[in-house]
């Protein structure tokens, strides 16, 4: 008998075969030529455009939107491009609702702003089908630039100091480029492995090499790397994983959300990918989110996202969380994790209620038990190590201004360096800033040596 939700246990195949290609579908698709057009057409083009200053990559909206309108999708493209070179990337995940568009005016005055993400998403990928690159390489310069981590701030930062000449090279401990745009953001987000798609047409600048499966603190030394470049990016994202440190922690099918995430999206037919009939997800972030959407989407009969403190404190946007609760996740918050039950086999986790007072949070005394067959943990990453010698601050590389740490030589941005949200477009602002700073010091450090 085939397995369906009601099967006990983590099996896989649990929904029709065409269930599961419809449930990891595109869940934006593009708007057609006459929708782009009524979308441009409800843009104000206003003068201190509120949408600019809240996008952290400061793209020009106003004017795309313009020049989408006016019938120049190509001219667009490349006004998105100037500032943001992962806009298709951005154009698909960014959490517009608190970005761009939730700054709209039109948000403000008639609760429906202008779809700016799919406008931006028309506008890159008319220019990206394109065959020819957008952008040329400035002169040689002969300085050669090690970039460490090919997410989206190693690549924005990469394609920004490819543009003014260098040379750089692109490491990463994983087998494919990308970070988490190929092993995190939800797979019905960037379908039709469009996260590969987009590293392979940023490459066409030229003048980048990837070296994969190599890492910092393994093959790689920071004072190596400081020896043989003339500058070093650290882009290495927050690969460790915070402990839950609940008894039964170690139990079959208790997970790291962002371990099952990254299978999931690799994995080439997602009917294969074992799911429980009972779920529970442990955090209350965009990790969680996409935890406990994705187990329903394999066909889990019950998900249940656990938060210890309130909804308004929750990671995850309000568009997220009724975005889980339209796909059937129930969210629990105010509860904290005391021990996952099981013998060997998690069977269920008990959790206790939280009070929040000035002191902090504690729990209320009172507690629950949820029956479960598979748990996630997604409770936040951490910076798996410190490079040798580098500051912290709240456990994250200690920068100042464009991702300066406090080693000679050494630029941090994304993830790994304090300052910003943790979304991708922040780590291609900070990508891209930390290369203009890097191309200033390199250019004056050549004019000293040529006076
Ligand atoms: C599950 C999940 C879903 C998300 N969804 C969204 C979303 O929908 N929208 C959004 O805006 N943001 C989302 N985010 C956040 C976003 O993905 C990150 O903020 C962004 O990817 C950070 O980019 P980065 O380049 O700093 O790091 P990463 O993307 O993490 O890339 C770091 C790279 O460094 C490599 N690396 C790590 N350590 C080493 C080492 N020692 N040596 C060599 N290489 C190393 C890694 O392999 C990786 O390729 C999500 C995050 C997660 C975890
Ligand atoms: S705030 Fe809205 S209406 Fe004004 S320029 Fe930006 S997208 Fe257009």
């Amino acid at each position: 008998m085939p397995n369906t939700s009601l099967t006990p246990g983590v099996v896989a195949g649990r929904l029709d075969p065409d269930a599961y290609d419809q449930n990891f579908a595109d869940a934006h698709p593009p708007l057609d030529a006459h929708e782009v057009l009524v979308a441009a057409d409800r843009c104000y083009f206003c003068h201190d455009a509120p949408c600019i200053t809240a996008c952290p990559t400061e793209i020009d909206i106003p004017l795309f939107i313009r020049q989408i309108q006016t019938g120049m999708p190509q001219a667009a493209g490349r006004t998105i491009f100037d500032q943001n070179i992962l806009g298709g990337m951005c154009a698909r995940v960014c959490p517009t609702e608190t970005l761009c568009e939730g700054a709209c005016v039109r948000e403000a005055a008639e609760g429906k702003p202008v779809l700016i993400g799919q406008l931006q998403r028309y506008a890159t990928d008319t220019v990206m089908a394109q065959d020819a690159h957008p952008f040329q390489r400035a002169a040689h310069t002969g300085r050669k630039i090690a970039v460490v981590g090919a997410g989206p701030a190693g690549l924005a930062c990469a394609h920004r100091l490819a543009m003014h000449g260098h040379d750089v090279f692109m490491m990463d401990a994983h087998d494919k480029p990308g970070g988490l745009n190929e092993y995190g953001i939800a797979t019905y987000k960037t379908p039709d492995g469009f996260a590969q798609a987009e590293v392979d047409w940023l490459l066409q600048i030229g003048g980048i090499t990837v070296r994969t499966g190599v890492r910092l603190g393994r093959e790689l030394s920071l004072a190596e790397l400081r020896e043989d470049f003339d500058a070093v990016f650290l882009a290495i994202g927050l690969a460790g994983v915070n402990a839950l440190r609940a008894e039964g922690e170690e139990h079959d099918h208790v997970h790291d959300a962002v371990d099952f995430i990254a299978d999931l999206r690799q994995a080439a037919d997602k009917r294969r990918i074992a799911i429980g009939r009972r779920v529970v997800v442990i955090g209350g972030g965009m990790t969680a989110v996409d935890a406990a959407v994705q187990s329903k989407l394999l066909g889990a009969e019950q998900v249940t996202m656990v938060y210890r403190r309130s909804r308004d404190r929750m990671g995850a946007s309000q568009y997220e969380q009724l975005n889980a609760v339209s796909k059937g996740v129930q969210i629990i918050t105010g509860a904290t994790p005391l021990r996952i039950l099981g013998e060997g086999v998690v069977r269920g986790v008990e959790f206790a209620y939280t009070q929040e007072s000035a002191e902090g949070l504690s729990t209320a005394g009172e507690t629950f038990i949820l029956p479960a067959d598979q748990v996630f943990k997604a409770i936040g990453q951490k910076l798996e190590a410190a490079p040798g010698g580098l500051s912290l601050d709240a456990h994250k590389i200690a920068v100042t201004g464009p991702g300066r740490t406090t080693l000679d030589g050494v630029w941090a941005g994304g993830d790994c360096a304090m300052g910003g949200d943790d979304l991708t477009v922040t780590a291609v602002a900070e990508g891209r800033d930390a290369a203009e700073d890097i191309h200033a010091a390199l250019s004056g450090a050549a004019r000293v040596a040529a006076e």
